[in-house]
């Protein structure tokens, strides 16, 4: 696109998180302003390029979700060193880690419509030295709609010297008034053996262990790497998961509310990771039953577990299963009650365990 010269005013990367979809936006931008390029790169000399790594390009613009200071209005631009931390040391942008990095405790963050006055008013400004202002907005899923639509004039009709490079998590839920002026690229999940590697340099993981985390990474970077920093909590979740199914499965109330209460008092963020643990152990034990070794992602001692286990996930209950799964993950993740969303999982659970294989087809879902 860049070397045709038919750049679109505006394109949307898409694709799950951690597979770096920011590393691309960044790599495309220091490309289009740079002043040699050599065989399809950036030359990563000239002074615009070393202003592109350097986080210092006049007309390279982030705009990203923030949270409100002392309920004020806030600027990106409040947020700076710390987005300057993120994309140096967290090139993934895993999320959750933007969350810490502002500290935001239970506040949502945004895209306000401050923000898009100021994105209008930066590229109303005539370019300050290269010829082109480019915009990368991080997450636009999470602009709010006021902020969508005062920017959706300028993403449709921008000036022609303007590029904006939306980075999305989840592009389904970017508002449709602006995805739809958007060309879009989706990004698939990187290969296992590009994580198993990036796991073995930036984390000195030994070669067997960095691919039997990748392998349960699901092609981000960013999960591989929660999961290799937290090497002790996959043995606890394997014992609490398998607790908790032979809990469900005899129906056992009392057991059923002691888990409850000893996976809520995780705190948030190794709730969700349980709770992707349990996901998964349930997406594994479905594809055990269907004999394809070559898919398979368990430990031993899961394997174990999952020989009399498994045929007790099948068609009639995996789906919901993972559903339960993935919602409480989203409930926690939005701050409610965690002994109450875990206690309901467990009683769904209880439920869908024991239900026999073969349903009646007009069982209604
Ligand atoms: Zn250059």
């Amino acid at each position: 696109m860049a070397d045709s010269g038919r750049v679109p005013h505006a394109l949307m990367l898409g694709g799950m998180p951690g597979i770096g979809k920011m590393r691309l936006a960044r790599a495309f931008a220091q490309y289009l302003h740079c002043q040699a390029r050599v065989d399809g790169d950036s030359c990563g000399r000239c002074p615009s390029c070393i202003q592109h790594q350097t986080l210092n390009n006049p007309d390279l613009h982030f705009a990203y979700p923030i949270v409100k200071i002392d309920s004020k209005p806030t600027l990106c631009s409040d947020w700076a060193p710390q987005w300057r931390e993120m994309l140096e040391q967290w090139s993934y942008m895993p999320p959750e880690r933007w969350n810490e990095l502002m500290n935001v405790g239970a506040s949502q963050p945004r895209i306000f419509v401050t923000e898009s006055e100021e994105i209008i008013n930066r590229a109303t400004l005539s370019a300050y030295k290269e010829k082109l202002k480019i915009f990368i907005i991080w997450l636009p899923e999470l602009m709010q709609n006021e902020t969508a639509n005062k920017l959706l004039k300028i993403i449709e009709e921008p000036f022609s010297d303007t590029v904006f490079i939306l980075v999305s998590n989840n592009d389904a839920a970017v508002l449709p008034t602006i995805s739809s002026r958007t060309r879009r690229l989706n990004m698939l999940p990187l290969p296992e053996d590009e994580i198993a590697s990036w796991l073995c340099e930036q984390r000195g993981l030994d070669s067997r262990e960095a691919l039997a985390t990748a392998r349960r990474a699901g092609g981000s970077i960013s999960k591989a790497d929660q999961i290799a920093c937290h090497p002790d909590e996959l043995k606890e979740f394997a014992e609490i998961f398998q607790n908790l199914m032979r809990a469900a499965y005899g129906a056992r109330m009392q057991m059923l509310k002691k888990i409850s209460e000893t996976t809520a008092a995780f705190g948030r963020r190794k709730l969700i990771r349980f709770l992707e643990y349990c996901n998964s152990q349930v997406r594994e034990n479905f594809i055990y039953n269907l004999r394809m070794p070559q898919l398979m992602q368990l430990s031993p001692d899961e394997e174990a577990f999952s020989q009399r286990f498994a045929p007790f996930i099948h068609a009639g209950n995996v789906e919901e299963m993972t559903e339960a799964f993935s919602v409480a993950s989203r409930d926690v993740e939005r701050n409610c009650n965690a002994k109450i969303v875990m206690f309901d999982v467990a009683m769904i659970l209880a439920t869908l365990i024991r239900r026999p294989h073969s349903r009646p087809s007009s069982g209604a879902r």
